[in-house]
């Protein structure tokens, strides 16, 4: 290993701490927050300050986006990624006996997000403070340290000529919505092409390279209104709805026996209940979001059949069911497969680094990944240790952070060679 680089800590430690003083919390979440625009013109001019091209993706309402560039766009091949039908014919004619060599220009997208969680109950969430090796505020973890990691890496592919496109998407909104990389993405637009792709959420320095998919169903259970003296009359749609709930949980049971051996099963819960209109009334509807929350391989069709299958199972026991069902959301999961030569690539950037071989596991969480991965582009999550994700203490390995920056240049720096001898 070589010696290491205390400047790099000094760096990446001083960029996270200004990172996590810049408040960005999610507007779109219970309570508000502030939003984005802060954070991002803040960090748009570090980039520029290091010599970094960057890209604002703004669509206007105050939820802006980054696309950070290690090489300006000018002096990037791009026609390799997506030849123009001029360059095609320029080629042909003056190379029409031997056709030019394969492309070699790599790009790596690295992608974090800008934004995160409420303050909560936290002390002085926005006042960075340093014990030993953790780095404790709002967001240190989740992700700002992710963030200043794949900053750092950009800057520094910049700074040694690398020969490779290192592309950071510092992303809003992507613990509500995704707003951010889904607007990056279609600003990238669909000549966009990266040979790998890694989120640097928190993963404790392992490699994940899959998580789940969730889907929201909203289901409205129909009764009959009537007075709370005369039953007779009516059908109570709560209690229709206790039907649901028994096969509900009799769904889980039977997702829980089968396992997906990295992610653990498919789950099923009741989010949300709401309906009647007082006490003397039996209520004619009852309405129940449920999460399900989903393996590789599992599509919304097929949990829109799962829901009609459970409507249907409740309306052959008791014919006064009636029920209606409508998806709300739903985003995909994320399997990358551990033969994959990212894994192999990063993985011995990681022995490079820490001299220990990452662990190659599945994530509890969803992330942007899923997204980036629907764009056909091999994608893995990276990113250091901590604890406290959207709890009231949070902090950050600082140690980590720093070595997530060093594996993604020496992954930056193999990329070529590597992908290419493990394609082989
Ligand atoms: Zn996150």
């Amino acid at each position: 290993m070589p010696d290491r680089d205390t400047d790099l800590d000094t760096e990446v430690t001083d960029l996270l701490a200004d990172l996590v003083c810049i408040e960005s919390t999610n507007p779109s979440l219970p309570g508000g927050g502030v939003g984005e625009a802060s954070i991002a013109s803040w960090v748009a001019a570090w980039c520029e300050t290091q010599g970094l091209a960057v890209d604002l993706v703004d669509s206007g309402d105050g939820r802006p986006s980054l696309v950070v560039r290690s090489r300006p766009a000018q002096s990037r091949p791009e026609s390799v990624a997506a030849p123009s039908v001029a360059a095609q014919s320029d080629a042909a004619q003056s190379n029409a006996e031997q056709p030019g060599p394969r492309p070699t220009t790599r790009t790596l997208l690295l992608c974090g997000h800008l934004d995160t969680v409420d303050l909560g109950a936290m002390t002085d969430p926005l006042v960075p403070r340093v014990d030993g090796d953790r780095l404790y505020g709002r967001g240190s973890y989740d992700m700002k340290a992710g963030l200043a990691a794949a900053l750092i890496a950009c800057r520094e592919a910049a700074r040694l000529g690398l020969d490779v496109d290192v592309v950071v998407a510092a992303v809003a909104d992507e613990e509500h919505g995704s707003l951010g990389i889904q607007r990056v993405l279609d600003h990238l637009g669909a000549g966009f092409v990266a040979d790998a792709a890694i989120v640097t959420e928190p993963t404790e320095m392992a490699i994940g390279v899959a998580h789940k998919g969730f889907v929201w169903t909203e289901i409205d259970v129909m009764g009959v209104a009537a007075h709370g003296s005369r039953p007779q009359l009516g059908v109570d749609a709560i209690a229709k709805t206790g039907t649901l709930l028994v096969e509900i949980e009799a769904l889980g049971r039977y997702l829980a026996a089968r396992a997906h051996p990295l992610l653990g099963p498919g789950t099923v819960h009741a989010g949300v209940i709401e309906g009647g209109q007082g006490p003397s009334t039996i209520p004619e509807r009852c309405r129940l979001t449920i999460e399900r929350r989903t393996l590789p391989g599992e599509s919304p069709e097929d949990i829109e059949r799962e829901v009609d299958h459970l409507l249907a199972t409740c309306a052959s026991a008791d014919p006064d069911f009636r029920a209606t069902a409508r998806t709300l959301m739903h985003r995909p999961p994320l399997e990358t497969a551990g033969a994959h030569p990212l894994v192999a690539a990063l993985s011995d950037a990681c022995r490079d680094i820490r001299a220990n071989a990452p662990d190659v596991s599945g994530l509890s969480y969803w992330a942007d990944s899923a997204f980036i991965a629907a764009r056909g582009i091999p994608t893995v999550l990276f990113g250091p240790g901590g604890d406290g994700a959207h709890a009231d203490v949070e902090w950050v390995s600082l140690r980590d952070t720093a070595d997530c920056a060093r594996v993604l240049v020496q992954l930056a720096r193999h990329l070529g060679t590597d992908l290419r001898r493990n394609e082989a």
